[in-house]
């Protein structure tokens, strides 16, 4: 089966060998720990539920009650049918934390990369995406009809020399990941903004992976080096750290209305469930109260798993966080590392490629703030076996 060009073969090859290991099915889950008919139970360190809020009992009874009060659905697109005032509270509690003008909920992060995307830039327009960004940045950058180049991941260098060729463009805008969701890495949003600042560029930030876990305020990477007031659109999900579902884009009143009005991902397709927009709200007020606390013991197990596995010798790419890479290389031995894993009661996330380049086959480990000491010593002590056993 191809995709797109893309083909299939190794995913069926290893589904006809019962050795896959993307779409488990998941028979139970509590408090990161799963449980699989093939591999019974099963301690998740391949989430990105990284403040462990997709279990919390507050965010649980607030879907419930949301559900009891509105129904497990809207009654249409928001545009014709509205939003209930949980919607209206996330949009208000992000503009409040953030400090950006306005702030517009989707349905998901894809949905709001699209929109945002498709909105900032058209067809007198540049892109210049880093090439690692990821795919929902790509989507909306094909959506929206401008010329895309793209520069080698993190190269401020060539982002610059981009800027001065493209300089007779209407609008450049630039495309970067706060944090890379394969690699664990930052961008260099200082030096990004200032060169934006520079060449009259804009600035879209995907913070998926980093709301909620990156950050004095919890804002991101953005906010980690204090230039969240240059970034002109950033975007959010609420389906990582905040462990609910919905995307969101914090930027200037203008941007928003546009999006309000005209996205297609807004305008006609079906907002949050009342159930998700009430986790996701309760999800907001938990972190402005507990957030630096949870980022906290979130930093702590974060150093314990990566000074374990770099000591271990393990080849952990470029990481500084929560998104901890185990880079393996070939694809067959990187799912069958992930294999011995789960049989020995281990769940990391296994990228290969299309998701990441060919002959990069990595383990992708998401630390969460619930894990305890012990659950971190267990994970580092079995990879080290694995790195014994499969010469890693
Ligand atoms: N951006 C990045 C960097 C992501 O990793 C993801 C999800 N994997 C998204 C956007 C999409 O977010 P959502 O799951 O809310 O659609």
């Amino acid at each position: 089966m191809t995709f797109f060009g893309k083909s299939t073969a190794l995913y069926d090859e290893w589904e006809d060998e019962g050795v896959s290991p993307f779409f488990p099915v998941i028979e139970t889950n509590r408090d990161h720990h799963v449980t699989t008919a093939k591999h019974g139970d099963l301690l998740m360190f391949g989430s990105c539920d990284y403040l462990g809020l997709s279990q919390h009992p507050t965010l649980k009874q607030a879907a419930i009650d949301a559900i009891r009060e509105f129904g497990t659905n809207t009654y249409g697109a928001q545009l014709l049918c509205g939003r209930t005032r949980l919607h209206d509270g996330i949009e208000r509690t992000l503009t409040t934390l953030s400090g950006k003008e306005s702030a517009i909920l989707f349905p998901s992060g894809m949905a709001a990369n699209q929109a945002v995307i498709s909105t900032m830039a058209g067809d007198e327009d540049v892109i210049l995406c880093d090439r690692t960004a990821h795919i929902s940045i790509y989507m909306g950058s094909w959506l929206s009809g401008a010329e895309l180049r793209t520069f080698p991941h993190n190269n401020v260098k060539k982002l610059e020399t981009l800027l001065r060729k493209e300089k007779d463009k209407r609008r450049r805008v630039i495309l970067v990941d706060g944090l890379y969701s394969a690699d664990g890495d930052f961008a260099p949003l200082k030096e990004i903004t200032e060169l934006a600042q520079e060449h009259n560029a804009q600035v879209v930030v995907d913070e998926a992976h980093s709301f909620g876990a990156i950050g004095p305020n919890g804002l991101g990477v953005a906010d980690h080096f204090g230039v969240l007031d240059k970034i002109d659109a950033l975007v959010g999900t609420m389906s990582k750290a905040l462990g609910s579902v919905g995307g969101f884009v914090l930027t200037n009143q203008e941007t928003e209305r546009q999006l309000r009005y005209l996205a297609p991902s807004y305008t006609s397709s079906r907002g949050s469930a009342p159930g998700v927009a009430a986790a996701s709200l309760a999800s907001l007020e938990l972190i402005t109260e507990q957030g630096a606390q949870l980022r906290k013991q979130l930093d702590d197990n974060v150093k314990h798993i990566i000074d374990g596995l770099t000591g271990a010798g393990l080849n952990l790419m470029r990481t500084t966080s929560h998104i901890v890479p185990v880079q393996i290389g070939d694809e067959h031995k990187t799912v069958a590392v992930s294999n011995w894993l789960m049989d020995h009661g281990i769940f990391v996330g296994t990228f290969v490629h299309p998701h990441v380049p060919a002959g990069e086959g990595r383990l992708r480990i998401g630390v969460t703030s619930t894990h305890t000491q012990n659950e971190c010593a267990l994970l580092v002590e079995r990879l080290t076996e694995a790195k014994n056993k499969f010469s890693l």
